[in-house]
């Protein structure tokens, strides 16, 4: 085995340094060739400077994983006294990972298998001993940055792989350089809206404005806008990030959620518009693929909404015209006036009332397939049902609470501050004291009664399983379909 070699270990996640050679050093510093990202707070951070690393749990090893931190975690025993190697070929000039372990060493989700190499590129995902654990990301340090990346961004951040693609462009995982703080980049190509002269000029302004707001935005069940750097080709925004997935895939994966969960995820999203509605902004876009979920355990995850931004830079007409989707969740008042008309923020009531319908049955309450009527009437109308067939488990309590929502009158309907003060989510101190919890992990916030709980919950969360397996569903009208606008 290969005489451990003093490493660069970064153990805080700060202190990582850049290969910009600093002129006015004396020193040779060594060539930093490449970067392992920690993603794991576990795992230090290092920078590759020798040809050969080790890893594991060895003493011998170059990169020791022995904290106390590491060896109270439940997987500490799956790690291998020598876990992989990543070795840099100097001839063929190429840089590789050799698998050592008992129990795997991932590669982007691939097992590279016990003893077997594979090839390291720019962004590669590790993970020790199960997929999901991933611990590095490997940045190698002379590949080319992309471009089309304005230097501005590119000075203050490393941008690694793509997370996500959406309407507008794609998100990507980056880094602040120096240090190992993870956030999503979202681009969005400014192509996408076709301005031209003052049309554009006042859509730059806007965007201008529009950042400023969201930047200022701060709470739990809202994502976090660190940075926005607007340049004429696109917009960068730098965002906090999720990494537990949209809550449309939740659904989808659990068939549906049963109300002590629903309720729990429900009412963070209507902290979050309820924030946002006291900052006078109106979300326009809330659906499930809008909605991410921090944790794969949906009864511990917090909820956070996102893409409330992006909203606000284009007109419902604009919105309208570019759903190529369903508009499964539009209210009504702007179907029927074709994004034209002036809606109130009680738009965003009436989507949050399908989302809390999608939630507990898993299916939409509007489907093109139901009774000739195209869906767009039948939003308009308001024609949608409780069939017993799936609503009879479910409270009537929360079917009066999605009544008093999906209202298409926008004046009858409930204001975000009558949703919460409604009995089936203000009559439950319980779920308001675990949403409160979450949401605030580090305060004990005390709540006029926990442990009294409400007439419509009839199951305690404790008694329900964490997360149901994926169940196949007979829907009255079909699965809820992803919106793509
Ligand atoms: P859309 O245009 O469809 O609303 P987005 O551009 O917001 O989509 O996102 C595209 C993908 O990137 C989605 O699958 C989403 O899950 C993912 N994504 C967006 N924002 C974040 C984030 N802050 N953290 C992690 N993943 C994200």
């Amino acid at each position: 085995m290969a005489e451990p070699v003093p490493t660069q270990i970064t153990q805080g996640c700060d202190e990582i340094e850049d290969s910009a050679p600093c002129e006015e050093d004396d020193i040779q510093k060594p060539d930093i060739w490449g970067r392992l990202l920690s993603i794991n707070k576990y795992f230090p951070s290092i920078n590759l400077t020798e040809d050969e690393y080790s890893l594991g749990r060895g003493k011998k090893c170059s990169i020791i994983i022995d904290s106390k931190e590491v060896q109270a975690t439940k997987l500490f025993a799956t790690y291998s006294s020598v876990h992989f190697k990543i070795i840099r070929d100097t001839v063929k000039n190429y840089v590789y990972i050799q698998d050592l372990s008992s129990n795997g060493t991932f590669v982007n989700g691939d097992k590279i298998g016990k003893n077997k190499r594979r090839v390291l590129d720019n962004n590669a995902e590790i993970a020790l001993a199960s997929k999901t654990n991933r611990v590095y990301v490997y940045i190698d340090t002379h590949a080319k940055e992309d471009s089309t990346i304005p230097p501005t961004v590119r000075d203050k951040y490393i941008l690694s792989k793509e997370i996500g693609r959406g309407a507008y462009g794609e998100v990507k995982l980056c880094f602040i350089r120096g240090t190992c703080d993870r956030f999503a980049m979202k681009i969005i190509a400014k192509k996408h809206f076709t301005l031209l002269g003052a049309q554009a000029h006042t859509f730059n302004r806007q965007i201008e404005l529009e950042c400023s707001i969201l930047r200022a935005l701060d709470h739990p069940c809202i994502i976090r806008v660190y940075d926005v750097y607007d340049t004429p080709n696109a917009v960068y925004i730098v965002l906090e990030l999720v990494e537990g997935g949209e809550l449309f895939d939740r659904v989808v994966a659990n068939g549906q959620f049963d109300e002590s969960t629903t309720k729990f995820l429900f009412r963070q999203m209507c902290l979050g518009v309820k924030y946002l509605h006291d900052q006078s902004i109106t979300h326009r876009d809330l659906k499930p693929e809008n909605v991410l979920l921090t944790s794969p355990d949906t009864n511990e995850t917090l909820v956070k909404i996102t893409d409330f931004g992006l909203s606000r830079f284009i007109n419902e007409t604009t919105l309208m015209k570019t759903f190529c989707g369903t508009p499964n969740y539009l209210a009504p008042e702007v179907l029927s006036t074709h994004g034209e008309g002036s809606y109130s923020n009680k738009v965003d009531v009436w989507s949050l009332g399908v989302i809390l319908y999608i939630c507990l049955v898993g299916y939409p309450p509007f489907n093109d397939s139901i009774s000739g009527t195209p869906l767009s009437d039948q939003i308009i109308k308001g024609l949608y049902t409780f069939p017993d067939e799936f609503w009879s488990e479910v409270s009537e309590s929360v079917k009066d609470l999605i009544r008093k929502m999906m209202c298409i009158d926008p004046v009858k309907r409930l204001t975000i501050d009558g949703v919460l003060e409604h009995p089936w989510l203000a009559d439950d101190y319980d779920n308001t004291a675990r949403v409160n919890k979450i949401m605030f992990p580090s305060q004990t916030i005390s709540t006029p009664s926990a442990g009294k709980r409400s007439a419509c919950d009839d199951e305690s969360p404790s008694t329900k399983p964490v997360d149901e397996k994926p169940v196949e569903n007979n829907y009255a009208s079909g699965r809820p379909k992803r919106v793509k606008h």
